[in-house]
């Protein structure tokens, strides 16, 4: 399949489809300046990304749904052009709450539908609308559930996910890599104990090559072998380079170098929830 800017989805089973690149929204509800989303996904749509990955936990979903809806009352796109992503809140897992969670995501969008709907997280929390639920000693109160499945998984040159991704191909199933770039590095919640991955020697060596940036090499790799992307870029000169990856193809040798640089550390351990009993991260998947 060649990849251009224009046409870069990949065909699901039910008759839609996935663009491989899509605008990662989360920014740290603290830091990040109101409208920077907003200003954001517009940018990006108007720079030819046509999937945005948001959630409810993210405290910014209006500020997409407004992008979204403007580029589409502009005339940049149509509804049916965008493929949105809206996540379930750990809060929401009791099956008569999924249904009122993803209409409190299409009232945030101020839009009829979503593309996709996952499951955050396997690690329920007692159920409501305290999304971080903690008892008197300030530990997050914990929630049964019955969940088979979560379906997004970290995924970048440092985690590779080798055998994961086997599995998926034999099983149809299309895999969603977050923090394609090794996330933002922030200390509250990612496991700095691994390098920053965009610093990596080999991937600036190839970026060298082609005269592109390590984030986009890594981008481009994951791409090529055809897991979707997802980083995260409130910058606006790393919204255009990240989208800047379809003029330039990594070689069958290049693509092997890359994939040696596993190191089967995860940058999102979340190991503030790991005595919870769905944690996913204890499973060699
Ligand atoms: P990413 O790997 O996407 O990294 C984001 C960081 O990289 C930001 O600091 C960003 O800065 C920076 N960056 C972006 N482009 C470039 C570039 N070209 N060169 C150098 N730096 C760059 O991390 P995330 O953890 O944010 O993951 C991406 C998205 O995945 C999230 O935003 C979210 O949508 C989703 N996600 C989903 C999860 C789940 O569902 N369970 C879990 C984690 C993430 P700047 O903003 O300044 O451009």
């Amino acid at each position: 399949m060649k990849l251009t800017a224009e046409s870069h989805s990949i065909p699901l089973r039910d008759g839609n489809s996935i663009p491989l690149i899509g605008l990662g929204t989360y920014g740290d509800p603290c830091t990040t300046p109101k409208g920077t989303t907003y200003e954001s996904v517009k940018m990006a749509i108007g720079t030819g990304y046509r999937h945005i990955d948001g959630a409810l936990i993210y405290f910014n979903e209006h500020e997409v749904g407004q992008a979204i809806r403007e580029k589409i009352a502009d005339g940049t796109v149509k509804r049916e052009d965008i493929f949105y992503c809206g996540k379930l809140w750990n809060t929401f897992h009791p099956p008569e709450l999924v249904r009122p969670a993803l209409e409190k995501t299409l009232k945030m969008l101020q839009l009829d539908y979503v593309d996709l709907y996952i499951v955050e997280m396997p690690t329920a929390f007692k159920p409501g609308d305290t999304f971080y639920p903690k008892d008197e000693d300030g530990k997050c109160i914990y929630h049964e559930t019955d969940l088979c499945a979560t379906w997004e998984v970290e995924c970048h040159p440092y985690f590779t996910q080798k055998k994961l991704l086997e599995y998926c191909r034999q099983k149809d199933i299309v895999v969603v890599g977050y923090s394609p770039l090794g996330t933002s590095r922030d200390a509250s919640w990612v496991n700095l104990k691994c390098p920053p991955l965009l610093e990596d020697e080999l991937l600036v060596s190839i970026a060298k090559k082609y005269n592109k940036t390590t984030a986009q090499v890594t981008l481009r790799f994951n791409m090529q072998r055809g897991v979707v992307v997802i980083p995260k870029c409130f910058t606006p000169d790393h919204i255009k380079e990240n989208f800047a990856i379809f003029d330039f193809s990594l070689s069958e040798a290049e693509m092997e170098a890359i994939g040696n640089l596993n190191k089967d550390i995860r940058f999102v351990e979340l190991l503030m929830w790991a005595d919870h009993p769905e944690y996913p991260f204890h499973d060699e998947y």
